[in-house]
C-alpha cells in the first residue's frame, strides 16, 4: 500500500524514532509545534483512530507507549496534550493512524 506511514513504520523512508516496540513507533514529527511533538502509531495500517479502535489489542498498545515515552521524558509530570485528527474537517492529513504528543511548553485552549 502506497501509505507515508506504513513506509516510516517499515523503515523505507527514514525517520527519528524515540520509540519502539513490537506492535508501535514514537517518531518525531518533521514540522514541530512544540518542543516536544512525537507521533505514535501502529505498525499495523488503520485508517484513522475509530478503525483502530476496532482492534483493542493495538489500541491498548497504543496507549501503553505513550504512557511508557511521557512518563520516561518527565512528560507526565510536565504536561502534555495528545491529538489525533479523523477527517477533512479536522484536517487529518496522513491517511494512517497517528497520535501527536505535544508538550515541552505551555499550551493555550482551545485549538482552531
Ligand atoms: P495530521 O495533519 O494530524 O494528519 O498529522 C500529520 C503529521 O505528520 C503532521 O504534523 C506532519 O508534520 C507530519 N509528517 C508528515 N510527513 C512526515 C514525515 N515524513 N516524518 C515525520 N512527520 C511527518
Ligand atoms: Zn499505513
Amino acid at each position: 500500500m502506497d501509505c507515508l506511514f506504513c513506509k516510516i513504520a517499515g523503515g523505507e523512508i527514514p525517520s527519528e524514532i524515540v520509540y519502539e516496540d513490537e506492535w508501535i513507533i514514537g517518531f518525531k514529527d518533521i514540522s514541530p509545534v512544540a518542543p516536544n511533538h512525537i507521533l505514535f502509531i501502529t505498525k499495523a495500517h488503520y485508517a484513522n483512530i475509530n478503525e483502530l479502535s476496532e482492534n483493542p489489542k493495538d489500541l491498548t498498545a497504543l496507549f501503553e507507549a505513550i504512557r511508557k515515552y511521557t512518563l520516561q521524558e518527565g512528560l507526565s509530570e510536565d504536561g502534555f496534550r495528545i491529538v489525533s485528527n479523523l477527517g477533512v474537517r479536522a484536517q487529518q492529513s496522513v491517511p494512517h493512524v497517528h497520535v501527536h504528543v505535544i508538550g515541552g511548553r505551555d499550551l493555550q485552549w482551545p485549538p482552531g
